[in-house]
């Protein structure tokens, strides 16, 4: 069968066939070098038929077929072919996207060998609480498809039903695919992985690895070799030939979602994986997203729940609310936390003070003539940071130096508004002239080695105060941590984004939970306005269910998600007036009125309506049927690439969108 139907890397919905005589079916799934446009091309062969439906004169030739890698298995290209067609993504990019980049190149950079992990004896586990053993029991590795949904409260020892999940597979010779939002964020787990495994090969699959690690990992999950891969978003397309379990931790977390390319959610993708590869999948986490938990409500997924710390010792903090209405504020800090953090001095334990703003100041304005510091590319303004005094666009990334005066009118008393974690550091320091006061977030901590160093710091004693961002709201166990202050929390209260309060409520829970992870007792003071919020009370009473009730209650009065099912093209330009008119226009193409069950919204700036000087606009789509939904996206999609649109307009589908 000569004609190859080949999966190439280029921008549009379609395959490609080429000629090639000595061809046969044992070749799908491998590379194949082809000529395209006036160059050449590494792509995948996803089928070889006996005919094209372009007559022999009109396809080239491939140029070679590559057998340096075994085929590429079926599951994977089902996978990549799913996604594609899920998100309305270009098959080729799809799926090119999911292989490492050594692998597409023309030529390829000589292979090096790996280091060989040295194998130390494997930590023991400790009996396992009752919870934890139902938990376990529950996921059958090889057992065939099912969820599981393991909501646990911080520190009740999901990790450790991880661990005896994937002992239990890899006793069947079965591969593990164990998914984490951020892998840089989580050496422990790493190392509790490591620590437990040994004797196994694991490999990390993340975007920060160099290109040669990262195909050296991609191969050993491929060979078979590695037992456990631990990875990122992008990991949910390794290929895994011994495949029995997949794990998915912290699956609520906003990063499993791909935000540029194709926009795919790696939760929702792994469910997929494990359903057409007929193996059990564990969606772990202490706030679960409210699709996953409204899924296990309909009896979907299972659920399990440890409702209690495994170490006895280690209670649920006690979270209080401060009435920030009824108290003098010094630097947005009340005297009962201050005194609190006081306390925590005197006896010689830690606190954290969590705001969720780096920077000094979110702005510097000009109180004589009301300048403020704009970003000059962006519906957004820029942060003053102090550390080396500059203006910074945490959009775009533009900067500049402080200006000395008011560039419009020339006064040289220009002030900071607002406070970020730099801004509270200073003052915090100047407040307790002993403490040593120790700031984590994106610009103290650039890279893993600062982030593992910081961690030693704080596990050493080393600090007295730290202040922080959600960086520090990620799975870190810190015995000597007693009391979390959370300020700034109620501007997500309001916020006209709907799944603002789910993400406060799970960053605040994920905060809360560090203090008192051991044998001390752990206190939450969070300071608010509205400390009558459902929001609050529920967080008081380490009540998720609760208030995932709620949540899921307003939803289905708004008729949202997962009450509805929904998806958003946006168009990008120099000028708005372009973007809603391509919008518009969208909106009005036939296939739209052939779906009455389809709801065509009409379009809107997005909320940050000018990102790095394009102007944003977006139109949502919405469906209470999955299905209809499905089934019209693909006809939209083809009529909108018809549509004439300006050149310097650009547009994507995105399919279960989370940011508007
Ligand atoms: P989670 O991931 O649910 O926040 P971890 O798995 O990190 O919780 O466990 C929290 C702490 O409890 C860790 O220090 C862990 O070593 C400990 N732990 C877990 N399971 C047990 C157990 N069965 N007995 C005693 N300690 C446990
Ligand atoms: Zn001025
Ligand atoms: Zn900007």
């Amino acid at each position: 069968m000569p004609v190859l139907r080949v999966a190439l890397d280029v921008p549009l919905y379609r395959l490609f066939d080429y000629w090639s005589e000595s061809a046969s079916t044992v070749d799908i799934g491998r590379r194949v070098r082809v000529p395209f446009i006036r160059g050449e091309k590494i792509g995948v062969i996803v089928a070889v038929l006996a005919e094209s439906e372009w007559p022999r004169e009109q396809l080239k030739d491939a140029l070679e077929i590559l057998g340096d890698l075994p085929p590429l298995p079926p599951d994977f290209l089902d996978l990549c072919a799913f996604a594609a067609t899920y998100y309305q993504a270009p098959p080729g990019e799809a799926l090119l996207q999911a292989l490492p980049a050594g692998l597409k190149k023309l030529n390829p950079p000589k292979r090096q060998a790996g280091r060989k992990a040295k194998a130390a004896k494997p930590l023991p586990s400790p009996p396992l609480t009752d919870e934890q053993i139902a938990a376990v029991a529950a996921v059958e590795p090889g057992g065939g498809f099912a969820v599981t949904l393991l909501h646990g409260v911080t520190g009740s020892g999901k990790t450790e039903v991880y661990l005896q999940l994937i002992a239990k597979a890899l006793a069947q010779g079965r591969q593990v695919l164990l998914l984490v939002p951020e892998i840089n964020l989580t050496p422990q787990l790493e190392e509790r992985v490591r620590g437990r495994f040994a004797e196994v090969e694991v490999v990390a699959l993340h975007s920060e690895l160099a290109d040669a690690a990262r195909e050296r990992h991609w191969r050993a999950a491929f060979s078979g070799s590695a037992g456990i891969v631990l990875g990122t978003r992008l990991a949910v397309f390794a290929p895994l030939p011994r495949l029995g379990l997949i794990i998915v931790d912290e699956e609520h977390d906003p990063s499993f979602k791909q935000q540029d390319g194709m926009r795919y959610s790696a939760r929702d993708l792994a469910v997929v994986r494990a359903r057409q590869h007929d193996v059990p999948i564990l969606l772990g986490s202490a706030t679960p997203s409210l699709e996953s938990w409204a899924n296990a409500g309909h009896g979907r997924y299972r659920l399990q729940t440890l409702a209690k710390r495994a170490n006895p010792a280690a209670v649920l903090p006690q979270v209080r609310l401060y009435d920030t209405r009824r108290m003098p504020l010094r630097e947005g800090v009340s005297d009962g936390l201050l005194s609190a953090i006081r306390e925590r001095l005197e006896r010689g334990e830690q606190s954290l003070v969590f705001l969720n703003r780096r920077g000094y100041a979110p702005v510097l304005a000009c109180p004589a003539c009301g300048w403020v510091s704009r970003c000059k590319r962006c519906a957004a303004n820029l942060v003053l940071h102090l550390a080396d005094r500059r203006l910074r666009c945490h959009h775009c990334g533009f900067e500049h130096r402080v200006p000395p005066a008011c560039p419009t009118c020339g006064n040289q008393d220009i002030h900071p508004y607002g406070r970020g974690t730099q801004r509270l550091e200073a003052w915090l320091a100047e407040t307790f002239p002993g403490a040593r006061v120790l700031r984590v977030d994106r610009d103290s901590v650039k890279s893993r080695k600062q982030w593992e160093a910081v961690l030693e710091r704080i596990h050493g004693g080393e600090a007295d105060i730290l202040v922080g961002t959600q960086m520090l709201a990620k799975g870190h166990d810190f015995p000597k941590l007693t009391l979390v202050g959370v300020l700034g929390a109620d501007s997500a209260l309001f916020a006209a984004d709907w799944r603002a309060p789910e993400r406060l409520f799970a960053q605040l829970m994920q905060v809360a939970g560090r203090a008192g992870r051991a044998e001390l007792k752990g206190e939450v003071i969070v300071q608010t306005q509205y400390p009558d919020h459902p929001l609050f009370a529920a967080l008081v009473a380490h009540d998720y269910p609760g208030f995932a009730a709620g949540q899921l209650r307003e939803r289905e009065q708004a008729g949202f998600p997962p009450y509805s099912f929904q998806a958003v093209l946006r168009a990008e330009a120099p000028e708005m007036a372009d973007a809603i008119a391509f919008l518009k226009a969208a909106s009005g193409l036939p296939p739209v009125a052939e779906f009455p069950d389809v709801l065509v919204y009409d379009p809107v700036p997005m909320r940050m309506a000018r990102l790095a000087s394009l102007e944003r606009g977006q139109l949502l789509v919405e469906s209470h049927s999955r299905p209809l939904l499905q089934a019209f996206l693909p006809r939209w999609r083809e009529a909108i690439e018809q549509l004439r649109a300006p050149g310097k307009l650009r547009w994507h589908l995105e399919v279960d969108p989370f940011d508007f």
